[in-house]
């Protein structure tokens, strides 16, 4: 594949992202896709799906593991719901997140995605060590079958990250580095952190956002990609810098205008395909 292939976050009968049809209409080359409810994660469905997606001459990059109960729609909720982090869900998400990973594999795709969800800095808070140990036992799963775990970024600052990765011990666990999340949760200077997570960045979101008035409080702004506080031409070639060649996958949540949405995404391609054209 060739350096830097575009691609859209798609789902195909639950989660964010984009229909599989207009992803196809949009024309890119590659997916990452959100995993499918649990009824259609069976070897037949995984084959059908498979075959439908290569028909449409489309290749999936990552799977993004998800759980019902998860919102986000305010900072404190993300916090109280999202991920591996709270307690009382969180060991059916590792096994559900264990069997996405299966599927994926399935699928014949060597990485899933998730959000851990808030873990917290302080080291010495039990829910680290917690969190940290079912991430080694996901990870351990996965490593069964060859496979990576991207964590996506965020919802902590690059340090915090780095950090968390290097107590994981685990040399299968990467990060999927989503520049708008940094400025939405007001977690750093997105291209600050890339360049300090870079070794370990395997896949991207190409997502543009504008920082709240408080920052870490409330919510940034998502906004069309290039209209942000992210700077794309200034992302794209620090993503040079660190040596990145994979896939850019445009995200873009606007479930409630499916038209915008898809129009939004097109411009997005097209000025991903303009920078990459004086980048590269
Ligand atoms: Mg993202």
């Amino acid at each position: 594949m060739s350096r830097w292939p575009l691609g859209v976050f798609a789902s195909v009968d639950a989660g964010f992202g984009v229909h599989l049809s207009v992803a196809h209409e949009l024309g890119v080359p590659t997916i990452q896709l959100h995993a499918p409810r649990t009824t259609s994660r069976t070897p037949q469905r995984a084959r059908e799906f498979l075959a439908h997606v290569t028909d449409l001459g489309m290749k999936i990059t990552v799977v993004f593991g998800g759980f019902d109960g998860e919102s986000y729609a305010d900072i404190p909720t993300v916090k109280r719901t999202v991920g591996l982090v709270p307690p009382e869900t969180r060991a059916a998400r590792v096994k559900e997140m264990k069997e996405i990973a299966d599927f994926t594999r399935l699928l014949g795709v060597d990485v899933v995605g998730l959000h851990l969800g808030f873990v917290p800095h302080d080291a010495s808070d039990p829910i680290h060590g917690e969190v940290l140990a079912v991430t080694r036992d996901l990870c351990n799963h996965c490593q069964t079958q060859n496979q990576r775990v991207h964590l996506e970024t965020g919802q902590e600052s690059a340090d915090t990250l780095l950090k968390f990765l290097a107590d994981t011990g685990c040399g299968n666990l990467f990060v999927n580095f989503d520049p708008a999340n940094m400025i939405l949760y007001g977690s750093g200077d997105p291209i600050d952190a890339l360049k300090k997570v870079g070794r370990y960045v395997r896949s991207v979101h190409c997502k543009d956002a504008k920082w709240a008035e408080r920052p870490g409080e409330e919510w940034g702004t998502e906004v069309p990609l290039g209209q942000g506080d992210v700077g794309m031409e200034r992302f794209l070639r620090t993503l040079k810098e660190i040596g990145y060649d994979g896939p850019l996958t445009i995200e873009r949540e606007i479930p409630q205008d499916p038209e915008r949405q898809k129009q939004e995404i097109g411009s997005g391609m097209r000025l991903l395909e303009e920078l990459k054209g004086t980048i590269l």
